[in-house]
């Protein structure tokens, strides 16, 4: 058997540019919108925001397929705006955390809801539910120094043309700086960081053959095809 040799470095588009943004991690947060909260059945409460993490080869451009996952019957997909970190820091504080934030992306946390709820109900971790391949859709980045920093604007989903998320950034629970700022609390971010930063309500399965379309007003839009 051979040695492995080196995979080709995972990187995501920039929208309007040849250049290709490095990744480093991937970090999410959950349960970060209140209506998705308690449709996941629980209160929404303002404690410390929950993070996990995602390999950076489960990333699928856009336009790309999901394969549909083993060992679940329940896959679902989960709108959200995601944060490209561009300079390092560790215990930001939440006033200087968009100063190390490069710019922005539409992402699709693909998760294995019963696994989750399994894992939830006996307190073990998600990374069967959360952390496998494909499980990390994302479309273009675009700069913050052209966009600026969203806090507000629609933030949708389709599924085969009929919309099932439809919401807003004004309804996240912990805002960008404060993602960061606990983020960093716990973890050095570097250059090439991502954080899905949570789904708005609606959340709900998928089969082979649907099409998922999804956008963040004034970030961007994402589409991947289930096969
Ligand atoms: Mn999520």
């Amino acid at each position: 058997m051979e040695v492995p040799a080196a995979p080709p470095y995972p990187t995501v588009a920039i929208a309007g540019s040849d250049e290709r943004f490095a990744l480093h991690r991937i970090y999410c947060v959950g349960w970060n919108y209140a209506e998705h909260v308690r449709e996941m059945g629980l209160t929404p409460e303002r404690e410390p925001p929950i993070f996990f993490m995602k390999p950076l080869d489960a990333i699928v451009a856009d336009g790309g397929s999901v394969t549909y996952p083993p060992r679940t019957e329940n896959l679902h997909y989960e709108i959200e705006l995601v944060v490209a970190i561009g300079r390092a820091g560790a215990a930001i504080a939440r006033d200087d955390a968009l100063a190390h934030v490069w710019g922005y992306g539409v992402g699709i946390d693909m998760t294995r809801r019963d696994l989750q709820s399994h894992a939830k109900a006996r307190g073990q971790p998600w990374e069967t539910s959360k952390a496998f391949d494909d499980a990390a859709p994302l479309g273009p980045l675009r700069a913050a120094a052209d966009i600026g920093h969203p806090s507000a604007g629609r933030i949708w989903l389709s599924v085969n043309g009929d919309v099932r998320q439809d919401g807003d950034l004004r309804q996240l629970i912990w805002s960008v700086p404060e993602i960061i700022a606990h983020l960093s609390a716990y973890f050095r971010l570097a250059p090439g960081d991502l954080i899905y930063t949570g789904t708005p309500a609606g959340v709900g399965a998928v089969r082979p053959g649907d099409v998922l379309e999804g956008g963040v007003e004034g970030v961007g839009e994402i589409r991947v095809r289930v096969e």
